[in-house]
């Protein structure tokens, strides 16, 4: 039954075929038929302005809504899209979705305004027509370029020959902004920063999670903002449950602020409301480091 095979691009630049386990392949097919059913649903999770307590934007975020299982996240199901090639589709998708709800927005005296950021698998790049994918969802949608932040992760620019890197400054020339995720988990090689043009570096949350009391964690985000400022990079804090978390790392000089203590990742109507019932601008108190 399971003689499909998948295609694996590995981190060279080459592809081959592998065979995935049965339990993968059978799952791979759930996904696929779950595309083609209209399973998948975005949320949307507030990032404020530290200074401002205001709204900055908002990351997309993938949800199934399985038809016996009920929700599952993204942590269970990327990874066999990415084996498969069907991250791809998924993405794109995931694209043309995000971009419309931003346009859709336009009325809206506050969302209107906000970036929506997407997060694009390393994966796909590879195949070939990002960058033209993008505009054209940007045409037929009517988001304004400067709305969209793409979001990869470090693996998408170590060992890069190049071309992930000019992808990136084509999609700069556009308009399109670009975040760098989970930054500083991956890799520690940097210089691939300086080659690419980024506007926000995104601190891992297994750094926030330690805040306040770990003062390692607090070295390395100290690190992270003071290189990412140099570099001209707004810095973002992700992970954020708790007020001593937060006035922690306004204190260190992190930009932008998300997590569970200001907002979860909500579906848009609840959004829109969330956002209504926002009387005034957050204030966030900086701590003593
Ligand atoms: P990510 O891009 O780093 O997204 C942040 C994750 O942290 C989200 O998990 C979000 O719900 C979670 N989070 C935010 N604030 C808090 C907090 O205060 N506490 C805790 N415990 N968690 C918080 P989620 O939605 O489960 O997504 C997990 C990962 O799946 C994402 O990490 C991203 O790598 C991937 N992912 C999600 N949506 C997509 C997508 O549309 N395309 C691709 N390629 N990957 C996606
Ligand atoms: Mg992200
Ligand atoms: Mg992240
Ligand atoms: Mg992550």
């Amino acid at each position: 039954i399971y003689t499909m095979t998948a295609t694996y691009y590995r981190k060279g630049q080459t592809s081959e075929q592998v065979v995935l386990p049965a339990a993968d392949m059978d799952f791979a097919s759930q996904v696929e038929t779950a595309l083609e059913q209209h399973q998948f649903f975005l949320v949307y999770q507030p990032q404020l302005d530290f200074n401002s307590g205001r709204l900055k934007g908002v990351e997309a975020l993938i949800r199934w809504r399985h038809p016996e299982k009920g929700i599952i996240s993204p942590d269970k199901f990327i990874r066999v899209a990415e084996l498969t090639g069907l991250i791809v589709p998924l993405g794109k998708w995931v694209m043309r979705t995000a971009c419309a709800q931003a346009a859709q927005w336009r009325d809206d005296p506050v969302l209107g305004q906000m970036e929506v950021s997407v997060n694009v698998s390393a994966l796909q790049l590879k195949s070939g027509t990002l960058v033209e994918d993008i505009l054209h969802v940007l045409e037929e949608t009517g988001l304004p370029p400067h709305r969209l932040v793409i979001e990869l992760t470090e693996s998408a620019f170590v060992q890069d020959d190049g071309h992930n890197a000019s992808m990136m400054h084509r999609l700069k020339e556009a308009g399109v902004k670009l975040a760098i995720d989970d930054f500083g988990t991956g890799y520690s090689c940097l210089s691939y920063l300086r080659d690419i043009p980024g506007d926000y570096l995104k601190v891992d949350r297994s750094f926030v999670m330690e805040l306040p009391g770990h003062n390692k964690a607090g070295a390395v985000i100290q690190a992270i903002v003071s290189l990412g400022k140099s570099l001209d990079y707004r810095i973002i804090a992700e992970g954020i449950e708790n007020e001593a978390q937060a006035s922690f790392l306004k204190q260190l000089g992190c930009d932008i602020a998300q997590g569970f203590l200001f907002a979860k990742p909500l579906e848009a109507d609840a959004l829109q409301r969330w956002v209504a019932e926002q009387q005034q601008p957050l204030s966030i108190k900086s701590s003593a480091a």
